[in-house]
């Protein structure tokens, strides 16, 4: 990496949560920025998103102004079992339409330089940097850059130019439902039930009358299928229908790269900072924004992140565990959560893996046998028919 140069302006590609958040950082620390965001407006599509209070400590009031309703309790499901967790500081449920607007005005208060409807079409090496081809209102220009992040997203071009491989993903699928009267609005819903999916089905409220309801799964169509499925089961008629396929973390990849003489650097869905326990990608994707940024201003690996290294590595331990599930093991689970077990997850988020491994192991000790047993003994699910 070139060391950090005070003045050398910053080239961001994709105007989302992560590339906002990047850019917002860079300007108020002195660096001149110049975002490139192929839509042609700050309305994204709506997506509800449901992340844990960190996000509050890293966005502040912009955060706050996105937040559509708060969580203080989840349900968990599993073959006619059942367990309640409080949480003692709520989750939050916000909405991107509302934040991604927020966040492209603070950055430029910042002095970003946003230019929207601009998409990157090509990256091509030279001695000095690399070379953008940009399609902006019809026409083509190009733009030299010496630093260049990549905030595009799952199929990032950036990491497709720089030789970053291809990204696993899964479909994410949801849709937006009347919330059934036996719900409140203060509560999310989750059954695991592993024939249909390794991760689980979800309800998250938006307000006191809507929530989405969603799964992630394997094969885009059978996921489909399976969300139709259960919403006729569950007596609830799709609004509207939210979907993408969202980046697995299956390994650490350093997100940075030299292409040419420039520095080229990765954050949010584009460098997989997602969670592969929930694949969750805002609160990990604000941390490598931050950590990234902190790397371009000082011109060395930010300790940021490694932590979040760290810690998606220990999701990724625990999805291992989570996939070889049965029904059976998810019953179990939910009748060994004991109060102490149900005390720390009520006061740790999801966002702290490690703590919370720990610490339930502490709280109850079968979990470590339940562990052991599904990442030793048994055998690996087999892959969902596509
Ligand atoms: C339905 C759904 C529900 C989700 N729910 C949750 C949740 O509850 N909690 C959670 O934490 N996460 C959730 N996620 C994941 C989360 O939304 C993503 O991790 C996060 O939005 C990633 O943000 P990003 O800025 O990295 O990328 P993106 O939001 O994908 O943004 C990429 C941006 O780059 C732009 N772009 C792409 N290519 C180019 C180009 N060539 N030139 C210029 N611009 C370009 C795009 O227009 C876009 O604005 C959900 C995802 C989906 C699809």
């Amino acid at each position: 990496m070139t060391q950090g140069n005070g003045t050398a302006p910053v080239t961001i590609v994709g105007g989302s949560a992560t590339g906002l958040f990047a850019a917002e950082r860079l300007a108020r620390a002195g660096r001149p920025v110049t975002l490139l965001e192929g839509a042609g407006d700050w309305s994204p599509e709506p997506r509800t998103l449901i992340v844990t209070r960190r996000m509050r400590d890293l966005l502040g009031p912009v955060g706050d102004r996105a937040v559509v309703n708060t969580i203080s309790r989840f349900e968990l499901l599993t073959d006619g079992r059942q367990a309640t967790v409080l949480l003692s500081e709520p989750d939050l449920i916000i909405e991107r339409a509302v934040l991604v607007p927020g966040l492209a005005e603070l950055a430029q208060g910042a002095g970003v330089d946003l230019r929207l409807g601009s998409r990157v079409r090509s990256l091509t090496a030279t001695d000095d940097g690399v070379t953008l081809e940009v399609r902006r209102d019809g026409s083509t220009e190009e733009l030299n850059a010496t630093t260049v992040v990549g905030a595009d997203g799952t199929f990032s071009l950036v990491a497709g130019a720089a030789g970053w491989p291809p990204l696993a993903t899964v479909p994410l699928i949801q849709a937006i439902v009347k919330l059934p009267p036996d719900l409140t609005p203060d509560t999310t819903r989750v059954w695991f039930q592993p024939d249909d999916t390794p991760y689980f089905y979800w309800l998250i409220p938006e307000s006191a009358e809507k929530g989405a309801l969603g799964l992630i799964g394997e094969d885009g169509p059978e996921t489909r299928r399976c969300l139709e499925r259960f919403l006729e089961q569950h007596s609830l008629e799709p609004l509207e229908f939210q979907a993408a396929r969202i980046p697995c973390y299956t390994q650490w990849v350093p997100p940075h790269r030299r292409m040419g003489g420039a520095d080229i650097f990765l954050v949010g869905d584009a460098a997989a900072h997602v969670k592969v326990t929930t694949i969750g990608g805002i609160v990990t994707g604000f941390r490598g924004a931050l950590g990234v940024a902190d790397t371009i201003l000082h011109g060395r690996t930010s300790g940021a992140l490694n932590r979040l290294k760290r810690e998606l590595d220990w999701h990724r331990l625990l999805r291992r565990s989570l996939d070889r599930f049965n029904e059976n093991d998810y019953g179990l689970l939910l009748d060994v959560l004991n109060p102490g077990a149900k005390g720390v997850l009520s006061r740790l988020t999801r966002d702290e893996p490690a703590r919370v491994m720990l610490r339930l192991c502490l709280a109850q000790p079968r979990l470590i046998l339940l562990a052991l047993r599904t990442l030793l003994v048994s055998a690996p699910r087999p892959t969902l028919p596509s």
